[in-house]
């Protein structure tokens, strides 16, 4: 159905403020927390200041072929890649991670995997999305 755009506009208005009602009343219910603890949070889908310290972003400079970091593996020879991808370059011509898999990375991606959490994918993807932006628009 097409509607013309002014009534349009104002259903979303509705829609959108009966949203932000229904998000409140929701808050007020059940208070956002963070991602990987219980302490309450400002937003859904945020760490508390502890666990965004504790969590182990990747970040450059890293591989330009494992995308491990240059930190962890030591640094960058040519090409941009570590000694173990210029010894035995892997199958794959470009990897990167989000995050180190570490006990506080698998405290987030253990119950998105196989407790049902699946609301965890509207955090998991813009942070997916900034490990992977290099990658995706060289190949754009
Ligand atoms: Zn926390
Ligand atoms: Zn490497």
């Amino acid at each position: 159905m097409r509607l013309p755009g002014g009534v349009a506009k104002a259903l979303s208005t509705v829609a959108g403020g009966a949203g932000r009602i229904a998000r409140a009343g929701l808050d007020l219910l059940l208070p956002p927390v963070c991602l990987t603890c219980d302490q309450p949070v400002d937003k859904p889908g945020r760490f508390c200041a502890v666990c965004f310290g504790a969590t182990s972003f990747i970040t450059e400079p890293c591989c330009q072929s494992c995308g491990l970091p240059f930190e962890a593996v030591g640094q960058g020879g040519p090409g941009g890649l570590c000694a173990m991808c210029r010894a035995d370059r892997p199958p794959w011509e470009r990897a990167r991670a989000a995050l180190r898999y570490d006990e506080q990375a698998r405290r987030l991606i253990l119950p998105f995997k196989h407790a049902d959490r699946v609301e965890l994918a509207a955090s998991l993807a813009p942070m997916m999305a900034r490990a992977g932006a290099a990658l995706l628009s060289r190949n754009s």
